[in-house]
């Protein structure tokens, strides 16, 4: 049998990397991982998910600072926003998480780490900066970059991506934020909120365009509120940099040319998959621009060989490289096969307020052919909801015609942490009858998810045919008040 350095090579130290790693090494296997950048955790930790989050938050108060009167409060008009603390503040929570992903808990763990830029020489091994090393088993889990589309101009224009935008030195006065996908959206309202004029660009007619209109169209009249400008239904012409300022040059909705000018322009396209220098050509792993080509196992076109997370081109959330991860720990080191099975993926896109989903919306449901009736409440109908000042916003229930879960879409308050519920229901098969009859804590917002399966039972309880059948069987009187009579009633008159 042939004899490798390792049992198993991860290329990647980001969720989907440190996920494969940490297991296998605890379960022990001789692990190696790799990684190009100086420190482990990758983008969600570094320029995703954290820093974002960071950001949103520090956002979210200055807006609450000048919201006083919203909630009885005197007006105040807070000086402008200092960026260069803001960094700061997101610096150190990125070095409290960056301790759980620290080299040296991966020795404790025992998985060896190592950096540099290895690119496979051969099916088994790879090149690490001059040095051969073999394993029986690869992970590729390089994650993925903004995606940079050929737009004439772009290439001699400064632009930032997610990888600076959360290190600059200063706020910038305007910006233009081509694209308006979660990423996109998330940041136009941070700095919309912190004091930058900001510019949207889309090209299609929608915001967030997984989700259904109905719901991004919220989400959009909010930040437009909030002063965020939508260029809708519009392409990009050229970019080019007029020094102080970015000019981006769009055909409009109307199909008229427009000059837009900013002095930053964000760059929120979509994601390209991290495979260059991998030598991934050498020895014929397919892959295309979106990411490598995987099975339901995640083995590329070589059975040992593994890609997990973003480079996949698949769901890219951390949550899910995660879940990836443990699929590939199954297949590789368990030797259990194991399939991936994306069904009841949650997602969130971090907004104020937030909009959650897990399983099937409208809009995939419909792609889908499949028939769904849906159920919603809106967040004004919550009690806390109101006293929070938080009214904006529904929960949206698909069920299937066996009335089983199909999907859940949240756009309101805490709508990610709201999801929870609802990703034990669908994983754990939970009857809708068990979360009619469960006491809710009064007054939550989590309320909403037991008052929308309400909805479902209502009419069958209250109907006709079980107020006829009670009426016989205990001779109930029926109504002690009837409109006209004691009092003017908006529900009796239907
Ligand atoms: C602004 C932003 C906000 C986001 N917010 C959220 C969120 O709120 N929730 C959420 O779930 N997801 C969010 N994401 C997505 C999330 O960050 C990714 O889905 C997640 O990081 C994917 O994990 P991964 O392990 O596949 O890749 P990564 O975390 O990117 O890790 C890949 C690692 O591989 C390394 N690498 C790349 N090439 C090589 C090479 N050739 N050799 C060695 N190492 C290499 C990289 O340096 C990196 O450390 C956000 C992303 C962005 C950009």
């Amino acid at each position: 049998m042939a004899e490798y350095d390792y049992d198993i090579g991860i290329i990647g130290g980001g969720a989907a990397g440190l996920t494969v790693a940490s297991g296998a090494a605890q379960l022990g296997a001789k692990t190696l991982l790799i990684e190009k950048e100086k420190a482990l955790g990758g983008d969600c930790l570094h320029y995703g998910c954290v820093p974002s989050k960071t950001l949103i938050k520090t956002a979210h108060v200055y807006h609450l600072m000048k919201s006083g009167p919203r909630f009885g409060l005197p007006a105040i008009t807070p000086p402008p926003v200092d960026f260069r603390q803001v960094p700061d503040r997101i610096s150190s929570v990125i070095g409290v998480i960056q301790k759980h992903d620290s080299v040296e808990r991966f020795c404790k763990l025992g998985a060896k780490v190592a950096f540099g830029n290895p690119a496979f020489s051969d099916e088994h091994a790879i090149s690490l900066d001059g040095t051969s090393i073999s394993a029986k088993n690869w992970v590729i889990a390089t994650g993925s970059s903004s995606a940079v589309p050929p737009v004439e101009g772009l290439d001699k224009t400064p632009y930032l991506t997610n990888r600076d935008i959360f290190s600059l030195d200063k706020l910038p006065c305007s910006m233009i934020v081509l694209g308006a996908g979660p990423i996109a959206i998330e940041m136009a309202q941070a700095f919309c909120r912190l004091g930058t004029r900001v510019t949207v660009i889309q090209r299609s007619g929608q915001i967030l365009s997984k989700e259904d209109q109905d719901m991004a169209d919220i989400v959009q009249q909010g930040l437009e509120r909030e002063g965020v400008i939508f260029q809708m239904n519009a392409s990009l012409v050229r970019v080019a940099d007029r020094g102080r300022e970015r000019e981006v040059v769009i055909k409009n909705k109307a199909g008229e040319t427009q000059t837009l000018q900013a002095e930053a322009i964000l760059v929120a396209l979509g994601r390209a998959a991290n495979v260059a220098g991998l030598g991934l050509e050498k020895i014929d792993i397919p892959f295309d621009r979106k990411g490598i080509k995987v099975n339901k196992y995640l083995r590329t076109s070589h059975k040992h060989i593994y890609a997990a997370g973003d480079v996949i081109g698949g769901y890219q959330f951390t949550h899910v490289a995660g879940y990836e991860g443990g699929v590939v720990l199954s297949n590789a080191i368990f030797h259990l096969p194991k399939k991936t099975n994306y069904s009841h993926v949650p997602w969130c896109t971090y907004t104020h307020p937030e909009l959650a989903s897990i399983g099937m919306n409208e809009k995939s449901a419909r792609k889908a052919g499949i028939e769904c009736s849906v159920f919603s409440e809106d967040f004004n109908g919550n009690d806390r909801a109101l006293a929070e000042g938080e009214s904006v916003g529904r929960i949206k229930l698909l069920l299937d015609k066996k009335e089983n879960p199909l999907g859940v879409q949240i756009l309101g308050p805490g709508a990610g942490d709201l999801l929870s519920e609802w990703v034990a229901i669908m994983n754990g098969g939970v009857g809708l009858s068990k979360i009619a009859s469960s006491i809710h804590p009064y007054p939550t917002l989590g309320e909403i998810n037991k008052k929308v399966v309400g909805d479902v039972f209502a009419p069958k309880i209250f109907s006709s045919t079980v107020k006829k059948g009670l009426k016989f069987f205990f001779s109930f009187k029926g109504r002690a008040c009837t409109c006209g009579e004691d009092i003017t009633c908006e529900e009796d008159m239907k």
